[in-house]
């Protein structure tokens, strides 16, 4: 399932969700990354995006319980965010969410995250590092590639940041594949903004 673009000429709460998502851009002109890509990596920028995605009522609902999106998470009085769940199949509600492992080896990390090519760089300076993780199979259009959270490594350990529950999880995973027992860690949750106003309704 990849994210489809629509107009917001004509949406409601109703008749769909708001999509929110992170694209890695390779290094252009615009962004700065030629200036800042280092030997043999190339240092993109990732950028956030919100669009409306369209569901009918009859349609199955975005959070994959099989249930007719009328039946299940559809609301008229509210915006719904969500963003694509790492299988690519369902969506998650939005959480902004940062997880930090204070006992990450800052150069154990940067040589393990700088060698893996499924990795996207968005900053190797010499005292901070950050890479996007993409999708796997690649989403790729001509906004860039779609990533689904950012891993940054500074002297004060590993702190993954990303929008859903299932994406932390997801990321957390690959991060211990690739660098091996975590260590302690502390998670935090922000609420994402709950309501805007929509012309026309109260
Ligand atoms: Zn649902």
């Amino acid at each position: 399932m990849v994210p489809q673009y629509e107009s917001f000429l004509d949406a409601t709460p109703e008749k769909g969700v708001i999509i929110v998502e992170y694209w890695w851009q390779p290094p252009n002109r615009l962004n700065g990354g030629a200036r800042r890509s280092a030997p043999g990596m190339s240092v993109g920028a990732k950028t956030s995006m919100i669009f409306f995605k369209r569901v009918l009522a009859s349609e199955k609902c975005w959070c994959g319980s099989g249930k007719a999106f009328g039946k299940c998470h559809r609301r008229a009085d509210d915006w719904t965010y969500v963003s694509l769940d790492p299988d690519r199949a369902t969506y998650s509600p939005v959480v902004l969410i940062e997880r930090v492992f204070p006992q990450v080896n800052y150069v154990h990390a940067r040589r393990q995250f700088a060698a893996d090519r499924r990795l996207l760089c968005i900053d190797y300076a010499s005292v901070r590092a950050e890479w996007a993780l993409p999708a796997h199979p690649p989403i790729v259009n001509d906004i860039g590639q779609l990533v689904i959270g950012a891993l940054e490594i500074t002297a004060r350990g590993l702190r993954i940041e990303t929008n859903s529950e299932r994406r932390l999880e997801h990321i957390t995973g690959s991060a211990s594949q690739l660098l091996g027992d975590l260590g302690k860690s502390e998670t935090r949750r922000a609420e994402p903004q709950k309501t805007f106003a929509v012309p026309g309704r109260r």
